[in-house]
């Protein structure tokens, strides 16, 4: 029996993988130099440490040029610049935004706030297999469009979107194409060449909370309005002294995903298939949300027939996982992306997501299993609705 805390619960953050700790700490207190003083040894110290991790991002992400990475402070900071960055700048060619149902809080917020001053903002339907539709995005492009926004892969259900397919799109009509791809980076093949602009978050992929990047096309260039002014750091995109070691973390956590990402997928595809096997092999009418070929297998969103998310995981408290969005879960609506492929109201307040990753051992989903096994069993015999 394992009494220790069990973390299944990576889409809403990952711990520091100690390896990158140990690049960042020299940078905190001996290599402290501010990366923009390049009058003297210890700036130009800490500058190069900054553009070696911009070089390590860039090779993660296929950017051939390190000039297109910007480092914000996470992916919410990148995706707001993106976005209002992009409708503010382009704002003389057109005023419509589209995105999806399923994104990130930020992205919506952000595209929300948009309309105050004016843009249309064009909302996709998913489909139930939680998958952009793309007969929709086809119907929604026109010539006053100026940006897509949409997500790599989705952070609730997993599924992993028609990036192809919707660069292909927005290249045929001219829009620029951005896409949130905090869940995705490090753990697919992820390509900056099909898109325009691309948010990275370092505690989504095992590096430091509090730093990320946004990918910004040089060649052509894609022009973007800062979202504040100051000293004009980052190509003028992002002004402020940047977090030196912040930017080793990230940069490291991206050199490290870079090598162990392949063998890693291959590692969590096992954990998930056991790990579903053994589910649906001992309880009835248990439903995984989102598409069951195209997505990530971190990311496990299930609904249990007849009882609450939240109950399951008072049963359970040794195990951290989530019901709805970690943001949202305070409140007892349930998830808007479980709302958005139309997943029955009940079923959706039956959700839990159960998130893999590097630290999860075969023994701690054989754990969980068995727990939500017995605790969905539990629960259902006292249940009025099953
Ligand atoms: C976590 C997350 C964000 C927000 O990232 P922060 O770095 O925490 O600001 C945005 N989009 C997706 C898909 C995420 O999973």
């Amino acid at each position: 029996m394992l009494s220790k805390t069990i973390y299944m619960d990576y889409q809403a953050t990952t711990p520091c993988d100690k390896r990158v700790l140990n690049e960042m700490i020299p940078y905190f207190c001996e290599k402290f130099g501010n990366p923009h003083s390049s009058s003297h040894r210890m700036g130009t110290e800490a500058a190069k440490a900054v553009e070696r991790a911009r070089k390590q991002i860039a090779e993660l992400i296929h950017a051939d040029d390190e000039k297109s990475i910007i480092f914000t402070s996470g992916a919410t900071e990148s995706n707001n610049l993106a976005i209002q960055g992009i409708a503010r700048f382009y704002k003389e060619k057109g005023n419509r935004i589209i995105t999806s149902a399923i994104e990130h809080k930020c992205v919506l917020e952000a595209c929300n706030y948009l309309k105050n001053e004016g843009f249309d903002v064009v909302i996709l339907p998913v489909k139930s297999n939680g998958i952009v539709d793309i007969d929709a995005l086809k119907e929604a492009i026109n010539d006053k469009t100026i940006l897509v926004s949409v997500m790599t892969v989705n952070n609730e259900i997993g599924t992993i979107q028609p990036i192809d397919e919707i660069s292909r799109m927005c290249r045929e009509h001219g829009v620029l194409f951005h896409t949130d791809a905090a869940q995705a980076v490090g753990k697919i093949d992820v390509d900056v060449s099909k898109v325009d602009l691309m948010s990275i978050s370092g505690h989504k992929i095992y590096g430091p909370k509090g730093i990320g990047a946004l990918y910004v096309r040089t060649k052509p260039r894609v022009r973007l309005t800062p979202l504040f002014q100051g000293g004009g750091q980052e190509r003028g995109l992002r002004s402020g002294t940047l977090a030196t070691p912040l930017c080793v973390g990230i940069g490291t956590a991206c050199a490290i995903a870079q090598k162990e990402m392949a063998e890693e997928r291959l590692r969590l595809l096992k954990l998930k298939d056991y790990f579903l096997n053994k589910i649906f092999d001992n309880l009835p009418k248990v439903y995984l949300n989102g598409d069951r070929e195209q997505r990530i297998p971190g990311c496990i969103n299930l609904s249990f027939d007849g009882i609450e998310g939240e109950g399951i995981m008072l049963g359970m408290p040794e195990i951290c996982v989530s019901s709805g969005s970690a943001c949202t879960s305070a409140s007892l609506e349930p998830s808007y992306v479980l709302k958005a492929i139309s997943v029955r109201e009940d079923l959706a307040h039956s959700s839990l997501r159960i998130g893999f990753g590097r630290f999860t051992t075969q023994e701690e989903v054989e754990y969980a299993a068995s727990k939500i096994i017995e605790v969905v069993n539990r629960l259902r015999e006292m249940s009025p609705l099953w």
